[in-house]
């Protein structure tokens, strides 16, 4: 039996005269993300977007992308008949088959967007409904409790027959490209992938920097952030990842300022720098992994000195969760393994033993001033990688 996949969204529906444009950019992501899966042909009609595979095979693989893909709420396979009666029903009982077992309650329930067929939508679910109560052993009606809901959808071109108990839920938010661009400080710890993932499912497209201290962490700990790149790129599509040379900066702030300030000092460097790639990519925005009091840096005086370096919005989404919460996040969205893997960050290798937790900003200007912050950074955008990152199929 032909198959199709039905796909709903969400908020688009509420944008008004831009509803077209938000249409049209999840389309294209659709078609983006399953382009190198299966042949499929894409249209839309009444508020569904319906895609048709070419290779039947594939359909679960193409249905296993679309719930990554940011703007759909639901996802329905459903079997696609002709619009009489009679295929209607027998559709139903093939399609449905499985989930009527007997002893289960269930209904039927039937959607006409075509005037033309005869039934009206009551009267086709009251007769598909006593098709498959006769043919089918032991089901119960019961339109007000159902266990199980057959949904027949009549539209111009075609009819279709689905259990709404299959529907798969998509991950909502809006389609990548209608929220600007950002560009996410991507470590290789639990929080960073987690927020970039928020920010995307908002519709904004991402950049990632990383900071990278060679010979202090090793080929493996980079390895492990295009890993989380790769996991974040099958939400996003492409990611540019830019991996930045950072251990001559750390080096220099070790032997020239106080201990206790080093991890202020260096995560300044860290705004400035990736403001600057950002810029230069035409992003609106950083976004980092921060919590408030999650660290001596995390704490608001803290993230007062490391804001005041850069003018442009630092997205911080995860700023009021418990680390419980962002792990839970975390294996949501499949990062969480990949995270724990025990390879050293630039962070923790030049960690003070007692950072400052309530650090004043002329203070930390004070001990920044040795340094030749602007030639510094210079030097480490000279050493600047870009790897493009697709998406871990
Ligand atoms: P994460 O779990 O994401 O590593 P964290 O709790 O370890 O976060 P910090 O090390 O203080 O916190 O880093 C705070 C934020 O700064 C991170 O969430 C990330 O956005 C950014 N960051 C930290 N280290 C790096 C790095 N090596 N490269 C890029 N960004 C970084
Ligand atoms: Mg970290």
């Amino acid at each position: 039996m032909k198959e199709i996949i039905l796909v709903k969204y969400g908020e688009i529906i509420l944008k008004g005269g831009n509803r077209p444009k938000f249409e049209n950019m999840l389309i294209k992501n659709i078609s983006n993300a399953v382009k190198n899966i299966a042949e499929t042909r894409i249209t839309i009609a009444q508020a569904t977007i319906y895609i048709e595979v070419e290779d039947e095979d594939k359909i679960d693989i193409v249905c296993d992308r679309l719930a990554k893909i940011f703007g759909i709420v639901s996802i329905t396979r459903a079997a696609v008949c002709e619009k009489t009666l009679e295929s209607i029903e027998s559709a139903a009982i093939a399609y449905c088959r499985d989930s009527l077992k007997p002893g289960i309650r269930f209904k039927v329930e039937a959607k006409r967007a075509d005037k033309k067929f005869p039934l009206n939508s009551v009267e086709t679910a009251i007769e598909v409904g006593g098709f498959l109560d006769e043919n089918c052993d032991g089901l119960i009606v019961d339109v007000h409790n159902p266990e199980v809901t057959v949904q027949v959808e009549i539209r111009d071109f075609s009819a279709f027959v689905y259990c709404r108990e299959n529907k798969i839920k998509g991950p909502g938010g809006m389609p990548i490209g209608s929220g600007g661009k950002a560009t996410l400080l991507l470590s290789g710890g639990i929080d960073s992938p987690v927020a970039g993932h928020m920010m995307a499912k908002r519709g904004t497209e991402i950049d990632a920097v990383n900071f990278f201290s060679f010979p202090y962490t090793s080929e493996r700990a980079k390895e492990k952030v295009e890993e989380l790149a790769a996991i974040l790129a099958q939400y996003t599509s492409k990611i540019n990842l830019y991996i930045v040379p950072f251990t001559d900066i750390q080096l220099v702030i070790r032997d020239n300022c106080p201990e206790e300030h080093m991890t202020l000092i260096m995560r300044r460097f860290m705004m400035q720098i990736a403001e600057r790639i950002a810029f230069k990519n035409k992003s609106q925005a950083l976004i980092t992994g921060e919590s408030a009091g999650q660290v001596a840096s995390q704490t608001l005086a803290a993230l007062n000195v490391t804001n005041s370096v850069v003018t442009m919005p630092v997205l911080r989404p995860l700023i009021g969760m418990d680390k419980t919460e962002i792990i839970e996040r975390a294996r949501e969205i499949n990062t969480f393994e990949t995270s724990i893997l025990p390879y050293e960050d630039c962070c923790t290798v030049f960690t003070p033993k007692h950072p400052t937790t309530n650090p004043k900003l002329s203070q930390i200007e004070k001990s920044e001033s040795v340094l030749d912050v602007d030639g510094l950074i210079k030097n480490s955008l000279g050493g600047v990688e870009k790897i493009e990152i697709y998406p871990r199929l």
